[in-house]
């Protein structure tokens, strides 16, 4: 069924639907059908919860709206905020939310626990808390193997029963929507099936609307989860649900594998945050769905944003993208080499499995010594220069050249764009340096380890010389800011420009000479980010050269 859908907007991949494995395909072949497919899911988030447990990861109140705001832009249908008076950042994010957070797609959601053992629902603060924290769905975790109600509720299998049962009854009467986490599902059922499924039917008949089955510990595989959701899905009417940990590194495999079987809720985190290995990752697992399976997830025309809040939450998490990401990667959808690139020109999608635009992401090509003519020609056309075909090869020579005396433009886009510009016979004119000068002094009386470095530019823009000389915590450092104080009076677009990152790395160049230094320096202004690079056998001189390209990439590209 699913595969022989019609194709929507003629994407160059919608003949892939046919293919599986690099495998020739025929549009008469059913071999790689999908089994049939739910028309939607449900994607619940919860990278406020469950993934703001990742180690290193502590999100404040204000980055927890922030991210709630790029969630709701990409169109999830649930973001779970958080567990209301489990800390003091939750229930005030619940508080806030309340007052300021204007959702227009998504639906919040509080989480929390079932009743305690021996306490009445309406006697249980925890319940209390969460009909509180005024969300119209509350997501409620119940323990569905039975070795962790004796070890760890210490309580008896029919008490752990009774806990979902009031829990859910009292959160209905108090107009909550109700979806049940069974936690340690998939371990529980294969333990102790009739105790697990006891926990899902005392859940459904109190009235919860979501039965989410979770792989807690992360270690089921796709085909044996696949099985377990198909028997589940058989026994009852209400929803079911999938919450996948990646501890076996198949949490979007399983995901998929659920709602093949007949899930109809998705769960899981942005970039898969989660504590441990993580969670589903819910841009992959988004992107397979709508694009590969055709299940509804986002709205349509948000599928495109997803690459965009992917890097936006990375942000606001302060986490470094993964650049081999799937879909939303910046690496992802990057062609290096000749042959290669210059193939993917005429047929991009013998060389794309799917077209990087539908999930906002764009194919880019990356220039090294491996590359050839072609790649060069693509390069300069993504960068919107016009570069005479005579001039290609002489610029390949010049690349190769360079990336022999330890270069690496791969990496370095924003020196490789003025490489390119120069080679159109572009030179810059925003100013012109007669020289600098770095003095580094080691004083005796200072603290141990610090050395106060002092750097002197000269510089000439338009008739008037200027010389400026500033202090840093170390050469770079003071270089940049005897720069900025020369000559950013003439180019305010620097006040926006910051440096995030210096790289510095000793090359053996193999070739007798000693070694050289090679600088990487990562810069961002609020609308792009780029690297430049500077090689020589001293690393002053290298730091000078990334650091002047990179000044002068901004000066290029000023944020409007
Ligand atoms: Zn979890």
């Amino acid at each position: 069924m699913g595969s022989c859908r019609s194709t929507k907007n003629g994407s160059p991949v919608s003949e892939h639907r046919h293919v599986s494995g690099g495998h020739t395909h025929s549009q008469q072949s059913h071999a790689f059908d999908l089994p049939p497919l739910p028309a939607s899911v449900e994607i619940f988030d919860t990278t406020l919860r469950d993934g703001s447990q990742q180690e290193g990861i502590s999100l404040t109140v204000e980055d927890k709206v922030r991210v709630a705001e790029q969630l709701d832009h990409l169109g999830v249908t649930y973001i779970e905020g958080g567990w209301p008076g489990a800390n003091p950042k939750d229930s005030e994010f619940f508080a806030r939310a309340h007052r300021e957070l204007k959702l227009a797609t998504s639906t919040l959601v509080a989480f929390g626990s079932t009743r305690r053992a021996g306490v009445t629902a309406e006697h249980d603060e925890g319940l209390r808390t969460l009909v509180a924290a005024n969300t119209p769905v509350v997501c409620l975790v119940a323990k569905a193997w039975d070795r962790h109600v004796e070890d760890a509720l210490r309580t008896s299998l029919d008490e752990a029963v009774a806990m979902v049962a009031d829990s859910v009854d009292f959160l209905v009467r108090n107009d909550k929507r109700v979806f049940v986490d069974a936690e340690h599902f998939f371990d529980g059922y294969r333990h102790h099936p009739e105790f697990a499924l006891a926990v899902l039917r005392a859940a459904e008949e109190a009235g919860a609307q979501t039965l989410v089955l979770c792989d807690t510990n992360g270690g089921t595989l796709p085909s044996q989860l696949g099985s377990v959701v198909t028997e589940v899905v058989s026994k009852f009417s209400t929803g079911i649900g999938i919450h996948c940990h990646n501890d076996a590194g198949v949490a979007v495999a399983n995901s998929l594998a659920a709602v093949g079987a007949g899930a109809t809720q998705v769960q899981g985190c942005i970039n898969g945050y989660g504590e441990r290995a993580g969670n589903t990752d819910l841009t992959v697992a988004i992107a397979n769905l709508s694009l590969k399976m055709h299940v509804r997830t986002v709205p349509e025309d948000r599928l495109e944003r997803l690459t965009a809040v992917s890097h936006h939450i990375a942000e606001l998490v302060n986490v470094t993208p993964n650049p081999q990401q799937p879909y939303v990667g910046p690496s992802v959808f990057a062609h290096k080499g000749g042959l290669h690139a210059s193939a993917v020109a005429r047929r991009r999608d013998l060389y794309e499995h799917v077209d990087p635009s539908l999930v906002g992401n764009a194919m880019r090509v990356v220039v090294s010594e491996m590359a050839g003519r072609s790649t060069l020609a693509m390069k300069s056309e993504e960068l919107g220069l016009e570069l005479d075909p005579a001039i290609l090869g002489t610029i390949l020579e010049d690349l190769k050249q360079l990336e022999y005396e330890g270069y690496h433009f791969e990496v370095a886009d924003g020196s490789l764009e003025l490489l390119l510009r120069r080679a159109t016979g572009w030179t810059p004119s925003f100013f012109q340096v007669e020289s600098f000068r770095v003095i580094t002094d080691h004083h005796e009386d200072l603290r141990h380890g610090e050395v106060a470095t002092e750097a002197t530019v000269k510089v000439v823009i338009g008739d008037e010389r200027r010389v400026e000389t500033a202090e840093g915590n170390g050469p770079i450092n003071a270089l940049d800011a005897a720069l900025r104080q020369a000559i950013g009076p003439a180019f305010p677009a620097l006040d926006a420009v910051r440096l995030q990152d210096y790289r510095v790395r000793v090359l053996d160049t193999g070739r007798g000479t000693g070694a050289v230094t090679r600088v990487l320096i990562d810069s961002a202004n609020p609308e792009r980010s780029w690297t430049t690079i500077g090689v020589s056998e001293n690393v002053i001189e290298a730091s000078w050269q990334a650091l002047y390209d990179s000044i002068i990439y901004a000066l290029v590209h000023p944020a409007s």
